[in-house]
């Protein structure tokens, strides 16, 4: 799963090779960084005279080398805290260099993930594991840090993209970093998470007083494009629903799919990232949830 979620995303490496990663300040001391790279994760970062937490950190230690030279740029201080939004590799592969000494934020879930994707990596080549998961902050629910004169909610959403995501609100600031619940003008990948929860999450953002959305990946958003992707996410839910509960197989199901409203969202059948791939993941959904 964690390998296909990758090649889904990596295809949107070509033609970007060049181009270096924008960083946008977008409220006092918030700072959101788009990454150039597609298949590496965006990342969102907050200074403070404590010093500085870091939302996800890229696919590996190059791109975590580059998210750290853009935080040079603006503040010597220490990287003190790091929030991993979910497991998947684009998401934390910088961890170890963008904040060597840093606490790291996740859940159970994406602790264990992690954890067993670098014990198996370390076996393979033959070397102990990596120590940056030995002082792992883990949350159930929701934490406040008061980093500054600024409030941090880092929260579990429920299942969602993941069984184990987090999102980091900026209460003042009017921020947030969503992991990979939402990304800019694209279909996403689907992990074995749960669809109708996502939609759920969305709704409770948008309830939120929000004018700066970093997604996992893409453009820095608002609003508007939020809405279109949960928008999206909510009809496919309801047409596969409709479908399910008269007993039709999966094919049916993908060939009666009618989202004509959304067909400016990005689509990659190479990639498992269509509307056909997003209904197979959510038919398996309510296939696991039957009684
Ligand atoms: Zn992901």
């Amino acid at each position: 799963m964690l390998q296909n979620c990758l090649q889904r995303i990596a295809f949107v490496l070509v033609g970007v090779s060049g181009a270096s990663a924008s960083v946008q300040k977008i409220a006092p001391d918030l700072y959101a960084y788009i990454s150039e790279n597609d298949s590496s994760a965006n990342a969102t970062f907050l200074i403070s005279d404590k010093g500085i937490l870091v939302v996800d950190t890229g696919l590996n230690l190059p791109e975590g080398r580059k998210l750290l030279e853009e935080i040079r740029k603006i503040s010597p201080l220490p990287v003190r805290w790091i929030v991993n939004t979910h497991y998947h590799p684009d998401h934390r592969g910088g961890n170890s260099v963008v904040g060597p000494d840093a606490v790291i934020i996740s859940t159970h879930y994406t602790r264990s993930r992690v954890r067993r994707a670098l014990e198996e990596q370390a076996v393979q080549n033959g070397q102990r594991p990596p120590p940056e998961y030995e002082l792992n902050e883990v949350i159930d629910r929701m934490i406040v840090l008061h980093l500054g004169s600024h409030e941090v909610r880092i929260y579990h959403p429920g299942p969602a993209h993941t069984m184990g995501d987090l999102v980091v609100y900026f209460a003042d600031q009017h921020a947030i970093a969503t992991g990979d619940l939402f990304l800019t003008n694209s279909c996403p990948a689907m992990d074995e998470g749960d669809l109708e929860n996502w939609v759920h999450a969305l709704d409770q953002i948008l309830h939120l007083p929000v004018e700066h959305i970093v997604p996992g990946h893409f453009a820095l958003a608002t609003k508007k494009e939020l809405r279109h992707f949960r928008d999206y996410l909510a009809e496919l839910r309801d047409q596969v629903d409709r479908m399910y509960s008269k007993g039709l197989k999966l094919p049916q199901v993908q060939q009666g799919l009618k989202l004509t409203g959304y067909e400016d969202l990005r689509q990659f059948p190479k990639y498992e990232a269509t509307f056909a791939d997003n209904a197979a993941a959510y038919y398996g959904q309510l296939q696991r949830k039957a009684p």
